[in-house]
């Protein structure tokens, strides 16, 4: 985008900011307590563009565990690391029609998760990461290419990760069950593997990023895998469209078929209450950070700035043909 295109998206954004702030409808995530002692009234959106331009209003610096909106990156570096036709072999790439941790839903007839934006599709997809090593170097792969996306190294909440492990009773049982059908890349002789496999999980979704980091990893997506700051490939571009793709039908937890009619663009969202939304047209990125969530999970005030920066700015790919 130009600089006056720009320009006039970050009057809009300041609009929608403004309409939006003494917004207070939804509850912030219950189940663990860093989730449900974070400060509901915080509000931040930041903008990136493929060539590095960033626009940045509220508290964008403030920091939060990226939760499920680091799925679509794990995805990214098992594609980058098998190709699709493995990775898909043990995950696959279809709405599931549940919720993200979905014990019916989440897995098909033959135990294999539904598509990688699930919790189930996540572990399966993290099994794929440098299988090979061992899990703080797999951690630090993880680490490393969050580092290339943002220009800056993720940090990692340390309170988030205990709550998840202890909590996560129901991430284990998915990975239990996707072992015992042999769909999850572990070794099939440790009996403590699926575990391990939910633990690294867990770990992955404690990393702590901000609004404006954010937004350069999904500006490094809507770049074909080329990160914004540094000019950096770090995925190929046949993996950013794929991870675009999954995004695009099921980023959105179980609203995600509502989201795609009436939004139309592909976005991952976080229970800590983060939204990332790719504007593919544009070559860039909205991050935006509200704690209150709706019934699917999605951040009240993230979903409707993504509604309304469409609505605004005509960017649903299909309503204006
Ligand atoms: N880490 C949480 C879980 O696995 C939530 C992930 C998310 O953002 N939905 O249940």
């Amino acid at each position: 985008v130009s600089p006056a295109e720009f320009a006039e998206l970050t009057r809009g954004i300041e609009q929608i900011y403004a309409d939006l702030l003494p917004d207070r409808s939804g509850e912030v995530a219950q189940y663990i307590p860093t989730l449900r002692d974070a400060d509901p009234d915080k509000f931040a959106i930041a903008i990136c563009t493929a060539d590095g331009q960033l626009f940045q209003i509220g508290d964008t610096g403030l920091g939060f565990s990226v939760q499920s909106t680091s799925k679509p990156f794990s995805y990214a570096m098992a594609l980058e690391q098998f190709g699709s036709a493995e990775v898909h072999k043990w995950v696959g790439q279809e709405q599931s029609g549940g919720t993200f941790n979905d014990p019916r839903l989440s897995l098909d007839a033959a135990g294999k998760p539904q598509n990688p934006m699930i919790n189930a599709g996540a572990i399966a997809t993290l099994a794929l990461v440098r299988p090979q090593l061992e899990v703080s170097e797999r951690f630090a792969q993880v680490e490393q290419t969050w580092t290339r996306m943002m220009g800056r190294s993720p940090g990692f909440d340390h309170r988030t990760f205990l709550a998840e492990r202890d909590t996560g009773h129901g991430n284990r049982g998915l990975a239990n069950l996707m072992a015992a059908k042999e769909m999850l890349n572990v070794d099939p002789t440790d009996r403590d593997a699926p575990q391990k496999a939910a633990e690294f999980y867990f770990a992955v979704c404690s990393l702590e990023v901000d609004t404006r980091g954010l937004a350069a990893a999904g500006a490094t997506l809507a770049n074909g895998g080329v990160a914004p700051y540094t000019g950096e490939r770090v995925f190929s571009q046949e993996t950013a469209g794929r991870v675009l793709s999954v995004m695009g039908h099921s980023g959105m937890y179980n609203d995600s078929g509502e989201f795609s009619g009436q939004v139309g663009l592909p976005a991952k969202s976080g229970v800590s209450g983060n939204v990332m939304m790719v504007v593919p047209e544009k070559r860039l990125a909205v991050v935006t950070f509200s704690p209150r969530l709706d019934a699917a999970g999605n951040s009240v005030r993230g979903r409707e700035v993504c509604r309304r920066l469409v609505q605004d700015f005509g960017l649903h790919p299909y309503a204006q043909l």
